[in-house]
């Protein structure tokens, strides 16, 4: 198990959400499946590491810092007794090609090159640890997850790690001797520490209540079709069963990240859920779930 787990950014679940409900403009569009693919390629990287050794490696997965207000990002650093390795992970699929020193897709189109991202982020983290008069080797890396993702004219020598060879990378630094002692351990709280859940590039369009698509929905496919009994709600498209409170506070998390300042209502959730036949139920579970504010007929939920 990791030392510290990768959860999904608010950014992603907004995004999502509103891809869901309805028609993004074709930037947010843009960004929003860039997001969704890079986390898939994220999870990749992490079944990969889960097979590290715990006794001899440290994982921190997703990592949001901050020195001398600029920001970073780094995807998952692993700590071992002499080395430890920040991880860059690109889910880059289809065809490539390098020259002089950039990055292109086969249409042509430049994209930002992932080497110059990483040397960014290994200079700003070497500053967080001399900060804390840490001494560290770092060894910083790019990892391509995807399998169909070709690189040509590939300069030999850059800290690059292809598909295939992701598995021998790992299998490499299991068998390496590494031994953690509490100074180890204290660079990994200070990191989760440091850590800032919220992201400061958060890029999201306009939007309002009234004009997005209500409706609680799969917890699994994100479908609107789903079918609420006593106790179950049913998704009618991938067959997905999940607990009615559970499927209802989740609507509700969904509704307050969108809009963190509305005040929760039974009225406002049956509205929001739609197939929630019984604003009884929904009562009984918010009284359950959250805190009441106000009397009779003006009370909400916090
Ligand atoms: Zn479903």
């Amino acid at each position: 198990m990791a030392y510290k787990e990768r959860i999904e950014s608010d950014e992603l679940k907004l995004l999502r959400s509103l891809n869901n409900r309805t028609v993004l403009p074709s930037k947010e569009k843009i960004i929003y499946l860039n997001l969704e693919k890079g986390y898939k390629g994220e999870l990749m990287f992490d079944h990969l590491s889960e097979r590290l050794d715990p006794k001899k490696f440290l994982v921190l997965n997703d990592l949001r810092l901050e020195t001398n207000s600029t920001n970073f990002q780094i995807d998952t650093f692993i700590i071992s007794q002499v080395t430890q390795f920040p991880c860059e992970v690109k889910n880059f699929e289809g065809d490539y090609y390098y020259e002089s020193d950039q990055f292109f897709a086969m249409n042509e189109n430049e994209i930002q090159n992932p080497l110059d991202q990483i040397k960014r982020s290994d200079t700003l983290l070497r500053q967080v640890f001399q900060k804390k008069k840490y001494s560290i080797s770092l060894k910083s890396n790019v990892f391509f997850v995807n399998p169909s993702f070709t690189l040509y004219q590939a300069p030999l020598n850059k800290p690059i790690i292809y598909p295939t060879q992701l598995d021998k990378f790992i299998d490499d630094l299991n068998r390496r001797p590494s031994i953690l002692n509490d100074y180890h351990y204290k660079i990994a709280d200070y990191l989760v520490k440091e850590h800032k859940t919220v992201s400061p590039y958060t890029r999201l369009p306009p939007y309002d209540y009234e004009k997005l698509n209500k409706g609680l929905t799969c917890f699994s496919c994100l479908s609107f079709s789903v079918k609420a009994g006593e106790t179950k709600i049913l998704c009618n498209v991938c067959g997905c069963m999940e607990n009615v409170e559970n499927g209802i506070l989740r609507s509700v998390r969904e509704l307050k990240l969108l809009f963190p300042s509305i005040k929760i209502t039974t009225n406002l959730v049956y509205e929001w859920c739609k197939v929630i036949e019984s604003r009884k139920q929904i009562r009984r579970i918010l009284k359950k779930n959250y805190t009441i504010i106000g009397t009779r007929h003006s009370t909400y939920y916090i």
